[in-house]
């Protein structure tokens, strides 16, 4: 049986690298992965322009202005935002200039306009020095031909502001990957289709997987049920071998129901099948035709965990991401965590923040069982408990990967 650090480094390096590149829409890139590093092309700001409202000036004309010798200078001209200055600004003036305006030739310092006072006569008085602190300086943000951001960033918010400032409206990212999804189970009936006869379930490993494939950045471009038969497992084994990763949930442990394993190496090849975790022991990983296989068992815990543990973080590196896995924080166990050694196991726990000690707690969501479809909802993490510990006390402070 695969350690679970063995078994992820295993899958991870089964990915060869990123798939291939294509141009994406700047207002589509959002959770990309940017296939090429971007250099800056222009400065950004593109000119000296003023961090405040208040007053360009000659830092040379006000001296050491302050609230007790307070200075007062004409107001030789105005400078909004999107407007450019129509002379240089003289000796023994001052400009009212607005936030992001371009600071007019000759003035190298700014007064905030709270430190001044203006009358009707065209005057400003001025009751602080001019500061050249207020000066935002052209490519002070980014200087032409620096390094913006780095091939296989992942493109959020705020590198989409980046990309936007620098003029891009189309960028190099990597694909997407094409998943195909498989569902087995002869119990299993999709959600909202006919009322189920005795002995039948909904399926919802199917939506839930699906959802998560598509968090990960990845794309269910097929979603097919499978019967429990060899022939109806392999039917929908050749639909899917195109795609760059299948994903089946159901029939991968011992049963004599069970056919994902043995259907895998008759048409393409099984690397491993059960690893030291929990939830999630039956996990085949191999390949299928052009795609990576994963048969992921079929309680709906148990393939939510696996998917987030192993799974995400493949689709992640196909999509060319340099960040594969979520972060890790420590919580405190509120309670006793029963954990049972020579497995590792990841609890779903809710987290709090506890403002007077500065911790997270961590408490479990209920019973554990990889059944229970309850346990993964209002999950924030997964506590690791490791293979070589026993039982948990609380107050324990355990590695909780975040969700
Ligand atoms: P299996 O791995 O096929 O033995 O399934 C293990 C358990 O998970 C059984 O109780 C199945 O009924 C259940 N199960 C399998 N597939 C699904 C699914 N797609 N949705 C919900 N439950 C499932
Ligand atoms: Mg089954």
């Amino acid at each position: 049986m695969r350690s679970y650090d063995e078994a992820l480094e295993q899958v991870l390096a089964a990915v060869l690298g990123p798939l291939e590149t294509e141009l994406v829409p700047l207002e589509q890139a959002r959770g990309r992965a940017l296939a090429e590093d971007m250099i800056a092309p222009v400065d950004l700001p593109p000119f000296d322009n003023s961090m405040v409202d208040g007053y360009a000036v000659r830092a040379a004309s006000v001296g050491a202005a302050s609230e007790d010798t307070p200075l007062a200078l004409p107001i030789g001209m105005e400078i909004a935002a999107g407007s450019w200055p129509t002379r240089a600004l003289r000796a023994g003036e001052a400009a009212r200039i607005f936030t992001g305006a371009p600071l007019p030739e000759g003035g190298d310092a700014l007064v905030m306009v709270e430190d001044t006072e203006e009358d009707e006569s065209g005057w400003v008085t001025l009751r602080a020095p001019g500061s050249s602190h207020y000066i935002r300086r052209r490519g002070s943000d980014l200087a032409v031909g620096e390094l913006a951001l780095p091939a296989h960033t992942t493109l959020t918010p705020g590198e989409l502001g980046v990309l936007a400032a620098l003029n891009q409206s189309t960028v190099p990212c990597f694909r997407r990957p094409r998943v195909g999804l498989l569902s087995t189970g002869d119990e299993l009936v999709p959600v909202g289709e006919q009322a189920l006869a005795p002995g039948q379930i909904r399926n919802s490993n199917g939506p839930a997987l699906a959802a998560a494939i598509e968090e990960a950045g990845g794309i269910t471009v097929e979603h097919v049920h499978a019967r429990d038969t060899i022939a109806s497992v392999t039917e929908a084994f050749a639909r899917l071998a195109h795609c760059d990763l299948v994903l089946s949930s159901g029939g991968v442990s011992v049963g004599s129901h069970d056919h994902v394993k043995d259907v895998l190496e008759a048409q393409g090849s099984l690397a491993f099948w059960r690893i030291a975790i929990k939830p999630g022991r039956p996990l085949a990983f191999g390949r299928l035709g052009s795609a990576l296989f994963f048969g992921l068992p079929g309680n709906p815990a148990s393939s939510l965990v696996t998917f987030e543990l192993f799974v995400r973080p493949v689709l992640r590196k196909l999509a060319g991401h340099a960040l594969l896995t979520r972060p890790q924080l420590r919580a405190t166990l509120t309670d006793k965590l029963p954990h049972a050694s020579g497995r590792r196991e990841f609890v779903r726990a809710r987290l709090m923040w506890q403002e007077s000690t500065g911790t997270y707690t961590a408490t479990p969501t209920g019973a554990q069982g990889s059944h229970r479809t309850a346990s993964m909802a209002g999950a924030m993490a997964l506590l690791i408990a490791h293979e070589d510990h026993g039982d948990y006390p609380a107050g324990t402070t355990l590695p909780a990967l975040l969700l």
